[in-house]
C-alpha cells in the first residue's frame, strides 16, 4: 500500500494512510474524528440494500400510510398528502421542505446509490457517475425519512385518542425502509467509491511530497483537501483549484465560513421567537377551535398520559433547537476570539450538533400528517399555523449554519495564536491513529 496522504476533514491534520484490519476504523490523532474504515473491495451488499430500499420506497409512495375513521367518514393519506395539503392551505415553504426531506431527497439517495454501485459491481462505465456521487454529498443530510417516521408515530398517538386509526401498507414499508437505508449507509464507505470513480492516471500525494519544515498545526497552502471527496490535493500555494478526482471546487477553507455561519445562526435565533409564540396548528374538534403552540402540544401529550411521546417531542422540538443554538454560538464565538482551550471537545460538540439538528423536524412532519388526515370540517379538522413555518425555518437555518461553518477554523484560529509564540516543528512524521474500535 502506498503512503498516501489523508487529511482529517474536521481539523485538517495530515496523516499517512495505513492498511487496517477488516472491521476496524482509523481515527484522527489530533481531534479524534473518524478518518476511514478498512479497505472496501465489495460493493454488492450496499447495492442489494439500495435495490431493496427502492422497492420499499415505491410501496411507501403508492399505498396509504394511515387511514382515519370518525363519525362514519374515512380519510387516508399517502407520503405526498402532507405536501399537497400544505400547498393548498397556502404554505408553499412547508410544502417544498416536506417534499424535499420526505420524498425527493430519500429517492435521490437511493437511486444515486444504485446508479453508481451497479456499474462498479459489474465493472462497467456509465456517464455521469462522478456527478451523481457528488450530488449525493449535498442531498444526504436532507433525507429525513427516519425523522418522518417519528412524526408519524406522534401523529398516530394524537389521533388514536379521538378516532380509529389504521396503519396502511406504506406505514410498514417506511418502518422497514429506515433500517435498510441505515444498512446501505453503514456497509458502504463513500471514500472507497471515490477511489473507484477516480481517473485511472490520478496520482495521489504521498508522504514523499512533504518538503521542508512545516508547522504541524496546519497544512498551510502546501496541500488542500477537497470538501466533497476529501482527497488531499497538492496546492502549490494556491487558495483554490479544481479537485482532480471529483471535479468540485477545492478551497483552503470554506469561503467566508464564519460570517455566513453567524448570519444564518442569527436569523435562526430571530425566527425562534415566532416559532414558539405562534400556533403550529389549529385544531377544530366538535365545533370547538383551539390553537396549539409547540409547548402546548407537549403539555397536551403529558395530560393525556403519553409520557414517552411527550419526552420525544420535548427533546426534538424544544431541547435540541435551544442546545444547538447555544452550542453553535459557543463554537463560533470561541473560534472568532481565537481561543485555545478544549479544541477536541469543541470539535466533538460541532460534530454532534451537526448530526442531531435534523431531528427537530418531527413537529413539522407531525403537522403535515395531521393536516392531511383530519379534514372533517366542524367535526374535526386541523390547519397548519405560521408557527410551523417559523419553526421549520429555525431547523433549516441552523442546519445551513452548521454546514457553512468550517470546523478546521477551530484549529486554525487557535493555532494562529500558538504559532506566534512557538517555533514550527521541524520534522513532521505523521502517523495514523489506527485504533481497534469496531465500526
Ligand atoms: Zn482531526
Ligand atoms: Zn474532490
Amino acid at each position: 500500500m502506498s503512503h498516501r496522504l489523508i487529511a482529517c476533514e474536521h481539523c485538517d491534520y495530515l496523516h499517512v494512510e495505513k492498511e487496517i484490519p477488516t472491521g476496524n476504523v482509523a481515527y484522527c490523532v489530533r481531534c479524534g474524528s473518524l478518518l476511514y474504515g478498512a479497505a472496501q473491495v465489495r460493493f454488492d451488499k450496499p447495492l442489494a440494500f439500495a435495490v431493496t430500499a427502492l422497492v420499499l420506497f415505491m410501496i411507501a409512495n403508492s399505498f396509504p400510510v394511515l387511514t382515519f375513521a370518525m363519525e362514519g367518514r374515512v380519510e387516508t393519506n399517502t407520503l405526498a398528502s402532507g405536501v399537497l395539503t400544505f400547498w393548498q392551505e397556502g404554505f408553499p415553504f412547508l410544502a417544498i421542505m416536506v417534499a424535499l426531506t420526505s420524498v425527493i431527497a430519500p429517492l435521490c439517495l437511493i437511486v444515486a446509490h444504485i446508479y453508481v454501485l451497479l456499474p462498479i459491481t459489474f465493472n462497467l462505465q456509465v456517464p455521469g457517475m462522478q456527478q451523481v456521487w457528488r450530488v449525493l454529498a449535498v442531498v444526504r443530510p436532507w433525507s429525513m425519512l427516519d425523522v418522518f417516521l417519528i412524526g408519524l408515530l406522534v401523529a398516530l398517538t394524537k389521533l388514536t385518542e379521538v378516532a380509529e386509526v389504521i396503519a396502511g401498507p406504506a406505514f410498514f414499508a417506511i418502518c422497514c425502509l429506515i433500517p435498510i437505508v441505515l444498512l446501505m449507509n453503514v456497509t458502504l464507505d463513500p471514500g472507497y467509491v471515490w477511489r473507484r470513480l477516480a481517473p485511472s492516471n490520478l496520482v495521489y500525494p504521498t508522504s514523499a511530497d512533504i518538503v521542508g519544515p512545516h508547522n504541524s498545526d496546519s497544512l498551510g497552502h502546501e496541500f488542500l483537501t477537497c470538501h466533497t471527496c476529501h482527497m488531499v490535493v497538492a496546492g502549490d500555494g494556491r487558495d483554490h483549484l479544481r479537485c482532480p478526482r471529483c471535479g468540485d471546487k477545492v478551497h483552503h477553507r470554506k469561503p467566508r465560513s464564519l460570517s455566513r455561519a453567524w448570519a444564518l445562526l442569527l436569523a435562526a435565533i430571530i425566527l425562534y421567537v415566532p416559532a414558539n409564540v405562534f400556533p403550529i396548528m389549529t385544531v377544530t374538534y366538535l365545533g370547538r377551535t383551539q390553537a396549539d403552540t409547540i409547548l402546548s402540544g407537549v403539555s397536551a401529550l403529558v395530560h393525556a398520559g403519553e409520557w414517552p411521546i411527550a419526552i420525544v417531542v420535548f427533546a426534538a422540538s424544544i431541547l435540541v433547537p435551544i442546545i444547538k443554538i447555544v452550542l453553535l454560538s459557543w463554537v463560533y464565538l470561541a473560534t472568532q476570539l481565537e481561543l485555545s482551550g478544549p479544541l477536541r471537545e469543541r470539535t466533538l460538540v460541532y460534530r454532534v450538533t451537526e448530526l442531531v439538528g435534523r431531528w427537530s423536524m418531527v413537529d413539522v412532519f407531525m403537522v403535515s400528517i395531521l393536516a392531511a388526515l383530519v379534514k372533517l370540517g366542524n367535526i374535526a379538522s386541523i390547519q397548519p399555523g405560521f408557527g410551523a413555518v417559523a419553526f421549520c425555518g429555525v431547523v433549516i437555518l441552523t442546519m445551513l449554519s452548521a454546514m457553512a461553518f468550517d470546523p478546521r477554523l477551530i484549529w486554525d484560529r487557535a493555532g494562529l495564536r500558538k504559532s506566534r509564540t512557538q517555533e514550527p516543528a521541524n520534522n513532521r512524521q505523521d502517523q495514523v491513529g489506527s485504533q481497534g474500535a469496531t465500526s
